[in-house]
């Protein structure tokens, strides 16, 4: 055995692989894109080759490995090591046992958990929650996912607690991806906010988010482009960004209210780039439905990036 553990995050759009030693240190790395057709198989076969590549870059063999963990979206069945319901994975609407098929594929134990849960966890053991004992994790990226560490200890609920993105911020409100309404994920979420700003340019009003979405050549509004717009002045962008963090503030506060927690993290692909810049309002929008104000828990950004996830994901090894 070397001490050298792998960790996988799948994601819709990348498969980020690390290799970690005992300290959390990322030893290789590789990252390749999400298959976008075919099934299953497809995907833990290209899991497979980018845990390979990152193995090959840490000068290991994946047989060599105490062993590999991975944060997986969807329902993942960390006792079966079966992953049901990944929708945007290609072809992933039933259950397929992710966890067997990488091991075989790996020659190592394989461990399967929820992708922000993992993320999650990383931060309360090697980032920005270290020095906290109870904590939220905001990933507010594509849609807005969440992860709890009570008392040191993972809260996963029967298996699906977690879920801040489906808080409700307005009875009756705004139509969610998930197809109930009124959700946190509705107004903040990635997706809600490109349908939404859409929806008003073909309306009329004016914006340069898709032109600059064009001219970068994204096939989307990413967290980039947001970003441009606002340093651009655009209005549109501006005021759905408003929107989206009065939307987290309001979920957050209202979980807070719940579990009192220390610390508030804030990951993900938006909450990365727009956490440091956002931190006043988003921690004044909280402070309009904190019951007790008078301490409010601290609001830090996730601090291990993008590796965060993948880097979790090897500390399934270990549990
Ligand atoms: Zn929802």
């Amino acid at each position: 055995m070397s001490g050298l553990r792998g960790g996988i995050d799948l994601g819709g759009t990348k498969i980020q692989t690390v290799i970690v030693d005992r300290g959390g240190t990322v030893r290789g790395e590789a990252r390749q894109p999400t298959p976008t057709s075919g099934g299953p198989a497809d995907v833990a076969r290209a899991m497979e080759d980018a845990l390979r590549e990152a193995a090959s870059a840490a000068g290991v063999k994946p047989e060599d490995l105490s062993g590999v963990g991975v944060g997986s979206p969807g329902d993942a069945d960390g006792k079966t090591g079966v992953v049901s319901g990944a929708r945007n994975l290609p072809g992933w609407d039933g259950s397929f046992a992710l966890g067997e098929t990488l091991s075989k594929a790996l020659g190592t134990e394989v461990g399967i958990g929820n992708d922000v849960q993992v993320a999650t966890e990383a931060e309360f053991q090697l980032g920005a929650a270290r020095e906290f004992s109870s904590l939220i994790g905001v990933f507010w990226g594509t849609g807005v996912g969440g992860g709890l560490v009570l008392d040191g200890k993972p809260w996963l609920g029967r298996g699906a607690a977690g879920e801040i993105g489906h808080v409700v911020v307005k009875r009756g409100g705004a139509k969610c991806p998930c197809g109930r309404k009124g959700c946190l994920e509705a107004y903040a979420g990635r997706s809600a906010m490109e349908a939404e700003a859409r929806r008003q340019h073909e309306e009329g009003h004016k914006t340069d988010l898709f032109k600059l979405m064009e001219k970068h050549e994204k096939p989307r509004l990413t967290s980039g482009i947001w970003e441009r717009a606002l340093d651009h002045g655009d209005h549109m962008a501006k005021k759905l960004i408003e929107r989206a963090v009065e939307a987290l503030g309001t979920g957050i506060a209202s979980a807070v209210n719940l579990l009192d927690p220390e610390a508030v993290i804030i990951g993900g692909g938006l909450g990365i780039r727009f956490g440091e810049r956002l931190m006043e309002p988003l921690a004044a929008e909280m402070g309009k439905h904190l019951f007790v104000d008078e301490r409010p828990p601290a609001i830090r950004v996730a601090s291990l990036g993008d590796l965060g996830g993948a880097i979790g994901a090897s500390l399934l090894v270990s549990r």
